[in-house]
């Protein structure tokens, strides 16, 4: 049986910055993939910041950036608007990436670090000694192989099966869950460079977006709580009546759909056992008010990856010798997670007059920046 000290399931940033991270610290890496190509299909509307990039050592690249994003605009159901330029404190804000480019990106730098990369290779099952696991059944091109391993990264993504094999509870809340559905849409009118969302009860216990990811051409997507859909009324069915409300979209075209899910838990422990790491979606470390976890994801892999490289020259991978990894995640998060998962709770509970008021308050506010801690902030003035 082939062994490597770490193994990495799913390719996505999560997995691929631990799998660079911990090769990077000398250790043999295995990463895989269970689909064909790293990064496709997208299930995400692929805004991030310029400063949590950088936060995690990534600088901008033109070749998997879509679009540059210079600040937000946020509607209410009845028309009020928010709308803040947030260049004019530090110039650039962030950007509209293209996933199936940046996820292929930081593989590629974990696979230049030493990491073997498979795809269309999926973790089927995991195999324990005494509740640590040991190896790991592939499913590959070729058939299937056992691999044993020091470490298993569970990196599976919002789906993740990879923790609960290994005997971790990961389940979560009907209102924990967002339900996405995503088109691709040219042919629309958009003002380039602001993200927008749109809030209220068109979107039940959630809001829509329209990140630009060019001239005409737009992520346009939505979620719904999870325990507010339902077969008629699911994803798809308010993105229709949202674009179908909208002129500016309307006339578009539809050249990808996408659906997906997010959790909007304020997180979830342990994410250290014996052997076993979880990062990213994994480990349902995700911002729960809007759903952004392309930041988490990164971070915690980067820590993951660290953390694992020194609980390895160390001779470990035990939970005490990687407890490291939660202390650095949650030192950096945890409060913002809390934070945002009690005003999410607030949030599912407004009416649209209340989201009206809210808006325009915050408009009247002069913010520099739409982070959620300042519009939390003009909550609680309320
Ligand atoms: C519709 C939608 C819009 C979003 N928009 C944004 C946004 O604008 N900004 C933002 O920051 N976040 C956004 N998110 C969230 C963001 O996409 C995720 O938080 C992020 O991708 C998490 O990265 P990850 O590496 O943990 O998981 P993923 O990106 O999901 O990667 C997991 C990988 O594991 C692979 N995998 C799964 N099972 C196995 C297995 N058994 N074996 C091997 N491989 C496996 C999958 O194929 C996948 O490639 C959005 C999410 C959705 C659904």
């Amino acid at each position: 049986m082939k062994e490597y000290d770490v193994v990495v399931a799913g390719a996505g940033p999560a997995g691929s910055m631990a799998a660079l991270h911990a090769a990077r610290g000398g250790l043999s890496v295995l990463l895989l993939e269970k689909r064909a190509e790293i990064g496709a299909p997208k299930r995400c509307a692929e805004g991030v910041s310029l400063r949590r990039l950088r936060e995690v050592g990534i600088e901008p690249d033109r070749k998997w950036i879509s679009s540059e994003i210079i600040g937000t605009t946020m509607r209410s159901p009845g028309g009020a608007v928010l709308k803040v330029d947030e260049s004019s404190e530090d110039g650039e804000v962030g950007y509209v990436l293209d996933r199936h480019l940046f996820d292929k990106h930081i593989a590629k730098l974990a696979a230049e670090a030493g990491a073997e990369v498979r795809t269309r290779a999926a973790c089927r099952a995991v195999s324990a000694e005494d509740g640590r696991p040991v190896s790991v059944a592939v499913r590959g091109i070729d058939g299937e192989e056992e691999i044993g391993l020091g470490c298993l990264v569970a990196a599976d993504g919002f789906e993740s099966q990879v923790a609960r094999w290994a005997g971790v509870d990961t389940s979560l809340r009907a209102e924990d869950i967002d339900i996405c559905c995503q088109y691709l849409m040219s042919g629309v009118d958009i003002e380039p460079g602001y993200c927008e969302f749109l809030l209220g009860s068109g979107t039940p216990g959630g809001y829509a977006w329209i990140f630009p990811k060019g001239p005409g051409i737009a992520n346009v997507g939505l979620g719904i709580q999870a325990s507010l859909s339902s077969k008629e009324r699911c994803a798809r069915y308010y993105l229709d009546r949202f674009v179908a409300s909208e002129p500016r979209l309307s006339k578009g075209s539809i050249l990808e759909i996408s659906g997906g899910a997010v959790s909007t838990c304020p997180g979830f422990g342990p994410t250290v056992y014996d052997g076993l790491v979880l990062v990213g979606d994994a480990a349902r470390i995700i911002n729960p008010l809007t759903g952004g976890g392309i930041y988490h994801a990164l971070m915690t892999g980067m820590h993951a990856g660290r953390v694992i490289a020194g609980s390895g020259k160390a001779g470990g991978y035990t939970a005490e010798s990687m407890a490291e990894y939660e202390r650095l995640w949650k030192e950096r998060i945890q409060e913002e997670l809390d934070t945002n998962w009690k005003a999410k709770e607030r949030y599912v509970r407004m009416d649209d007059a209340e989201i009206d008021r809210f808006i325009a308050k915050a408009a009247s506010f002069g913010l520099k920046k739409v982070r959620p801690e300042e519009l939390i902030k003009v909550a609680r003035t309320q």
